[in-house]
């Protein structure tokens, strides 16, 4: 399915102008796409509605690269659906701060707690507690014991005897004796969402008053995780999500329905099982592995970055006016260039490999130096008025750039077909047409 949006893509990234029918069709690959993701029926069906609303608005239809710009909104909006960077901890005005980790059986939490803790102190030099207030999963505290000697960090436990709540409370007492700056209370879970499992929770919020409450949700539960946080949320108030297990091949579309239903931040994701294999959340990365649309995005930034918008414009004048020169056409590579080697930038567009069309392309870095070193030894009336440059002039050209006459003659001739498909385009769509720069 990937591939299909990639190829609607494709289809409409080198149109000029892009119809009403493209956008639908587009829609229709983003909507199925994140269906497949695991996004929930109803946030996709309004993240559509947006979308296609901006796609056939103003700002796509009259710029340069529409189908270019209708990737962006569709980028745009799946970022802002599921917030900015959030990676932020709350600190407590008075220390220590309390982080209680929340989530089903299986989901992380216990691991997370480890990685969380280990995060805080290297980046921010913090003081961690780590709270075994999981009294009922057999070897729970355990776990966390364990975690604590291979991070050599403090774990507080009181055994399975005593209450979760009287453990956090124990516990908090025990981390300001102690000055820890932070407490980390990894909690109990079911295997489903249980009211006892709630009360629980509830009193021991009540009691330890926490800044932060994490829901730990494992990636690969898809359509369900968007219950289960639903449910923590409204019982308890999440401050945050964190999502795991993203490093199996779970496109990761519980990050999107999460954030759409219970309005709460992800903050980090789970990569693996090691106590290193956490990362803050990148919305940005996520829209791109929900969508399938691998560097794509990265591609688009990078045209964007580099191709001066005033630029395109003045070319596409030029172009109209068949008043393009080697001076423009050397300018033009300059700008190609400046995006970085050639095939690394086709390796980007997905499909590109397969496209007919861009077999023919030189991706050879060495051609574009020749043609570099052809056009620089043109004098300058030659690089304005090629038509004067004759046989004579060839040699001189081809002896002062170090190529071959046949090299130079290739260059002239293809300049010349250039500029005649120009021509054509510019005639064909009487000055109407907006797409410039087409590599
Ligand atoms: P808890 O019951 O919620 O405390 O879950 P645990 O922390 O005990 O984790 C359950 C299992 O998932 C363990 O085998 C962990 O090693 C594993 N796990 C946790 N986070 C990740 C992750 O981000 N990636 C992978 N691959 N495994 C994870
Ligand atoms: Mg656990």
């Amino acid at each position: 399915l990937a591939d299909r949006l990639q190829q609607t893509i494709t289809k409409i990234r080198g149109k000029g102008k892009v119809s009403e029918a493209d956008v639908k069709e587009m829609m229709r690959e983003v909507r199925l796409a994140l269906l497949e993701a695991d996004v929930n029926f109803k946030v996709v069906k309004d993240f559509v509605k947006r979308v296609s609303e901006r796609a056939v608005g103003q700002e796509v239809m009259q710029s340069l690269t529409p189908g270019q710009q209708v990737i962006k909104v569709v980028k745009e909006e799946l970022t802002a659906l599921m917030g900015g960077e959030q990676s932020k901890i709350a600190v407590a005005k008075k220390p220590p701060t309390v982080i209680m980790m929340v989530g089903l059986q299986g989901a992380g939490k216990t691991t997370t707690t480890g990685k969380l803790a280990n995060l805080l102190r290297k980046k921010q030099n913090r003081k961690p507690l780590l709270v075994a207030a999981d009294i009922y999963r057999p070897a729970a505290i355990k776990q966390l014991e364990t975690l604590g000697k291979q991070l050599n960090m403090d774990v507080f436990s009181l055994g399975d005897q005593i209450s979760p709540v009287e453990i956090a409370k124990q516990a908090i007492a025990h981390a300001k004796q102690e000055h820890h700056d932070y407490v980390l209370i990894d909690t109990a879970g079911r295997l489903h969402v249980d009211e006892n499992l709630m009360d629980e929770l509830t009193q021991v919020k009540e009691l330890a008053n926490p800044d932060e409450i994490f829901l730990v949700v494992d990636a690969m539960t898809g359509q369900d995780a968007v219950n289960v946080a639903q449910s923590f949320n409204e019982r308890l108030g999440l401050t945050g999500v964190v999502l795991t297990k993203l490093d199996g091949d779970t496109r990761g579309g519980a990050a999107l329905s999460i954030r759409a239903v219970t309005e709460t931040p992800i903050k980090y994701v789970g990569l693996g099982e090691k106590l290193d294999a956490i990362e803050a959340f990148h919305p940005e990365r996520m829209a791109s592995r929900i969508l399938g649309m691998g560097d794509v995005l990265t591609l688009i930034e990078k045209a964007q970055a580099n191709v001066d918008e005033d630029k395109a414009k003045e070319l596409e004048q030029k172009m109209r006016t068949a008043s393009f020169t080697f001076d423009d056409f050397l300018e033009q590579l300059g700008q190609v260039r400046s995006m970085g080697p050639l095939d690394e930038l086709l390796g980007m567009i997905p499909g590109a490999g397969k496209m007919k069309g861009l077999k023919n392309v030189q991706v050879d870095e060495k051609q574009i130096g020749h043609v570099e070193a052809i056009i620089k030894s043109m004098t300058k009336e030659e690089k304005q008025h090629p038509e004067v440059i004759n046989a004579g002039r060839r040699k001189r050209i081809a002896k002062g750039s170090g190529t071959s006459v046949p090299e130079v003659n290739r260059l002239l001739k293809q300049f010349e077909d250039m500029k005649k498909m120009m021509k054509q385009m510019t005639s064909m769509s009487k000055g109407k047409r907006k797409g410039g720069m087409k590599f």
